[in-house]
């Protein structure tokens, strides 16, 4: 069996991958870059990008994922489509770096840089799916303004749905905030602002049922838990605000990871533990989680990268 030996490998399509290949090419580091089953990443589920500096007039999620691809490829990158399916981490002494894409072919990388993302999670109701990309959003900050002026609905508890609850409150006339127990467990100061608004009706021990419409968002069924009582309230958007899932179970075990599996990074530096392997994007950030904050940790990953490959003499 042939392995093929790559300099910088770049697992991950999102504007972070992206980024550290442009960057990793344009330095001569040859990147070699599998999309993951997801090409684009997280923005190919979504529609109009208003908020990445640059596109005045916005541009639609996933032409903007095909842009960045273009211009890495411009420069030399090798795009691949697949999926690693296994990683074994370089032992001190070889300094390369094992990685099995799509259970079958084998790279050995110098240098690795992770850049596979986040997954909002979903309720996993048939109808919320259903209507993803036709008024169910896992973003607020990215969707919100579709609905300016209008009744949405958020569910979630944590910082994150109150979070966005208070930026939605600025945009649309009124927020429904469903929290399935009888206390949030944003922060106090969280709480505090979600509370100031007059605009958000908060409802607690809230679950949804059903989300109401065929091709669009037109209201919500939802149940008291404790009443048991239903009530329908209408809406034009649903954003689920429940938490994201790092993709970085392939790398449990071998990288320091936080209690929620973020991957933890060195400082204002993209170093993981393992020497010559870095993350970048989501993969390693619950607070921002932009397209412009991932594409920025994309760039210092590749020049990370670049600075540990002189170091080792490459
Ligand atoms: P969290 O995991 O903190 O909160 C998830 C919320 O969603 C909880 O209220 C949970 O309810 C609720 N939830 C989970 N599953 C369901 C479900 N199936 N149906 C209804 N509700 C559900 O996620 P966040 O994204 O809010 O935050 C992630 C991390 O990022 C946290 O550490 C947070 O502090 C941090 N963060 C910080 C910010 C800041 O400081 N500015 C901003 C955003 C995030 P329950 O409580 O009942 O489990």
């Amino acid at each position: 069996m042939s392995i093929e030996k790559i300099k910088t490998l770049i697992i991950g399509s999102g504007p972070a991958g992206y980024t550290a290949a442009i960057y990793a090419s344009r330095a001569d580091l040859n990147p070699v870059l599998y999309t993951g089953m997801e090409p684009g990443g997280q923005l190919t589920t979504t529609t109009d990008v208003d908020n990445f500096p640059g596109y005045p007039n916005g541009i639609d999620g996933p032409k903007m994922m095909e842009e960045l691809k273009a211009q890495a490829e411009r420069f030399g990158t090798d795009v691949r489509i697949g999926e690693a399916t296994k990683v074994t981490f370089a032992k001190k002494s070889d300094e390369i770096h094992e990685v099995i894409i799509n259970h079958e072919t084998v790279l050995h990388a110098k240098t690795i840089i992770i850049s596979t993302g986040a997954s909002a999670k979903y309720l996993g109701l048939e109808s919320e799916q259903k209507l993803i990309g036709g008024g169910v959003s896992a973003c607020a900050v990215c969707d919100g303004f579709f609905y300016k002026g209008q009744e949405v609905a958020i569910v979630g508890g944590g910082d994150t749905a109150a979070e966005e609850a208070t930026y939605l409150s600025n945009i649309c006339s009124k927020v429904t905030m469903l929290v399935r127990k009888d206390e949030m467990r944003a922060s106090k100061a969280m709480q505090h602002r979600v509370n100031s608004k007059e605009n958000i009706d908060l409802k607690y021990n809230s679950e949804v049922v059903e989300v109401l419409g065929n091709n669009v968002v037109e209201g919500l069924k939802i149940i008291n838990n404790k009443t048991q009582k239903t009530e329908e309230i209408n809406i034009t958007g649903f954003f689920v605000a429940i938490g994201h899932k790092p993709n970085t179970d392939l790398f449990r075990g071998q990288l320091d990871m936080d209690k929620t599996g973020y991957i933890i990074t060195n400082g204002k530096t993209t170093k993981t533990n393992i020497p010559g392997v870095f993350a970048s994007g989501d993969v390693q950030d619950k607070e921002y989680r932009q397209a412009v904050t991932a594409a920025g940790t994309g760039c210092m990953a590749a020049l990370d990268a670049e600075r540990y490959l002189a170091s080792i003499g490459d």
